[in-house]
This record gives structure tokens, C-alpha cells and sequence, in this order.
């Protein structure tokens, strides 16, 4: 049986190019999310992001046309990770009791407000959730570990998937600070892989907007805190703002990056595991 990871996006939730900024961008990137496929399974999905469509085009290049899901996990309410789920209504695939794995905090809040609430009064999806239990699908157990982010609406989880019980893949695409999570490296080193906050690399990325109310951790403070960690585990860089040019050859905390051995995300990187 071989399990495979990939990264259906790996942009901020507003993708990149952004909307009304589309000069800034400098690569092609859809909304963070990640698939995890494999050979006895339909795939499972992490985040539903708004480029869910596009995202889903990508999966069948590595599964088959017109495959379902086994599951959709959610990590927090903010637009970029659940704004996909309009993609399950009525209107589209109107699945049929498709699980809806997400903190109780979001399933209130979709429940409370349309057109969410209208997705599980039709039972397109079964809500699960997932603050006090795991999740068992085939040979994955999954666990959501709660994580400081801006709670506007809902709390903020990252998820914790083990293969056969061994702990494997970390997906963490949003936390305000690595000082306000204690937790970090001890559960950082636990997984295999881990896909991380790197948002932005330097404070003077948006012109205009009070970074203080966007809250991530820097690029160069994660690699400054967690380089030691890349000799024996992978460390995706991930949820990439458009304004932030990592990943690009000429830009210097790229180089930082790749230097302390960390792996930039791109859509559709691929991480296998037998
Ligand atoms: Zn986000
Ligand atoms: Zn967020």
C-alpha cells in the first residue's frame, strides 16, 4: 500500500496572484490545501479552499478521473480554508453525506450562517467534530491539535496524520506566533513532514495594511528555530502570501531557506510514503 502526500496549494487564502494585486505576484499559487491518496482509498483533503475546483483537476492527474473523497478536513473559518465547501452543494456535486471533519467552533459557525448551513440541511455533508477524538480512515488516524491564530469566528487547529500509528504528516498552515505555541518543536519533531506558517518573509511586505493584525510568523524566524530539525525531518514551507517571493531563485530568504535544508511548497509537490 503506498500513501502519497500532495500539495494541492500552497498560496495564502487569497491564492496568488491575488485579487487587486495581481502585479505582485511572482508564482502561480491556489489557496493552501493537501490530499493524502492512496492505492485502497478514495483521497481525504485538508482545507477546502476556494480553489477547490482547480485543486481537484490536479488529484485526478494522480488518482483517476472522477473519484470521490473519503473525507474533508477543515482547519479553522477563515476564507481560504473552508470556502471550498460551496463546491459540495446543490449546484455542483451535491454529495451525499460527504464527512465534514472540523472543530465544533467551525461546524457552529458554518451551521449558523448561509450558504454553509444549507450544504448539511441537505445532507450533502456529515458533520464530525473533531476537538476530543481522531479520525480513523483506512490505515490514517488523524488528530487535530489546536494552535493559536486570530479567532474571529472559530478556533484554529492543525492536523496530526499517523500511518499505521506512526506519526507522519504535520499540516500547519496558519499560527500567529511559534512563542505563543510552547508545543512547536516537540511536536514539529514528532512527524516525519511538516507543512508550516510561512505567510510572510519580512513585515514590510504590505504597503498600507497593519501587519500586527495579520499575525505569522516571519520565514527567517522559522528557519532560525526549526533548521536544526531538517537533517532527520522535512519541513514544508507553505501558505505563501502573494506578496512574499519565497520560492523565487533570486530571493534571498529563499536561498536561507534552502541553505538550513527546508523544502518551499509549490502546487502540486509530491511526497510519497509506502
Ligand atoms: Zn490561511
Ligand atoms: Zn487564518
Amino acid at each position: 500500500m503506498t500513501y502519497t502526500l500532495i500539495v494541492l496549494g500552497s498560496g495564502q487564502d487569497g491564492g496568488s496572484p491575488q485579487v487587486g494585486s495581481l502585479s505582485h505576484g511572482t508564482s502561480q499559487r491556489t489557496a493552501s490545501s493537501i490530499a493524502i491518496t492512496s492505492d485502497v482509498a478514495d483521497p481525504i483533503v485538508f482545507d477546502a479552499s476556494p480553489d477547490l475546483r482547480l485543486q481537484y483537476r490536479r488529484l485526478c492527474e494522480h488518482t483517476s478521473d472522477g473519484v470521490g473523497l473519503d473525507g474533508v478536513f477543515i482547519t479553522h473559518g477563515h476564507m481560504g480554508h473552508y470556502g471550498g465547501l460551496i463546491h459540495f452543494g446543490k449546484e455542483a456535486a451535491a454529495t451525499d453525506l460527504l464527512p465534514l471533519f472540523a472543530p465544533a467552533s467551525v461546524l457552529s459557525f458554518l451551521k449558523a450562517n448561509e450558504p454553509w448551513a444549507t450544504l448539511f440541511s441537505r445532507a450533502h455533508l456529515d458533520p464530525v467534530p473533531i476537538d476530543e477524538t481522531t479520525a480513523s480512515i483506512g490505515d490514517l488516524t488523524i488528530e487535530a491539535i489546536t494552535v493559536p491564530h486570530r479567532s474571529e469566528f472559530t478556533d484554529t487547529v492543525a492536523y496530526s496524520i499517523a500511518l499505521r500509528d506512526e506519526p507522519w504528516v504535520l499540516y500547519l498552515p496558519d499560527i500567529d506566533s511559534w512563542g505563543e505555541w510552547p508545543q512547536a518543536e516537540e511536536t514539529i519533531s514528532r512527524h516525519r513532514i511538516s507543512l508550516l506558517d510561512a505567510t510572510f518573509s519580512s513585515i514590510d511586505e504590505l504597503p498600507g495594511r497593519n501587519i500586527a493584525e495579520i499575525r505569522h510568523p516571519l520565514v527567517p524566524d522559522t528557519i532560525e528555530r526549526f533548521a536544526h530539525l531538517t537533517t532527520d525531518h522535512t519541513i514544508v514551507l507553505t501558505h505563501i502570501n502573494h506578496s512574499n517571493r519565497l520560492g523565487a531563485d533570486d530571493d534571498p530568504t529563499t536561498s536561507m531557506a534552502r541553505e538550513h535544508g527546508f523544502v518551499i511548497a509549490y502546487d502540486g509537490l509530491i511526497l510519497e510514503h509506502d
